[in-house]
């Protein structure tokens, strides 16, 4: 069975998080990546946008997760878990958080994209890749795409590794690395966390 056929089966072909029925595909659930259904889950688009853009969250959609953070699988509940620590601040979400039980590894495997790590949460500055992983100085990270540097005569091409980054302090979006011996300013939303 392919992996989206393996996926719908388990899901019933529905959004694993929310329900949906429409525009679902395939989150291999990082940092992990790899045909692995175990480490995937079926979602829906609105899920799987706001997943990857903090920014876009409608906090009433995750209310979702009062029912699907009791699903028996691991990445499913690896999912929940984040959102929840993500809006723990909201309140009610922390109780859920309060309420959801995930063995060691699966916590671990939970922990290991940098969401919870703060209890405080909202106050800080979290730097996020283009798939929502925590950045941190001294990461690695890929182009996603061709970027253009201002005031350099270079093109700075999608798949070049960028090491050693620092985080702009107070700005979410904005990292600085090295590309071709120069230093630039490259927004988080053209890169992916290298592992
Ligand atoms: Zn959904």
């Amino acid at each position: 069975m392919s992996l989206e056929a393996t996926l719908q089966s388990r899901s019933e072909s529905k959004c694993e998080l929310c329900s949906a029925t429409e525009s679902l595909s395939v989150y291999m659930v990082p940092p992990d990546v790899g045909n692995d259904a175990d480490k995937c889950v079926l979602i829906c688009n609105t899920c799987t946008d706001q997943i990857e853009n903090p920014e876009k969250v409608d906090v009433n959609h995750w209310r979702c997760l009062n029912d699907s953070m009791w699903s028996q699988v691991p990445a499913v509940q690896v999912m929940a878990w984040r959102m929840l620590s993500r809006l723990s601040s909201e309140g009610w979400p922390q109780e859920l958080l309060d309420m959801l039980y995930l063995d060691d590894e699966t916590l671990n495997w939970a922990k290991a994209n940098g969401d919870g790590d703060s209890s405080s949460g909202q106050d800080t500055v979290k730097h996020r890749d283009s798939n929502g992983a925590v950045l941190t100085s001294g990461d690695t990270v890929t182009l996603t795409k061709d970027l253009n540097v201002k005031g350099a005569n270079f093109t700075a091409k999608r798949g070049t590794a960028v090491r050693n980054i620092s985080l702009v302090a107070d700005n979410a979006e904005h990292i600085e690395g090295k590309v071709e011996g120069q230093q630039i300013v490259i927004l988080t939303k053209f890169v992916k966390k290298s592992n």
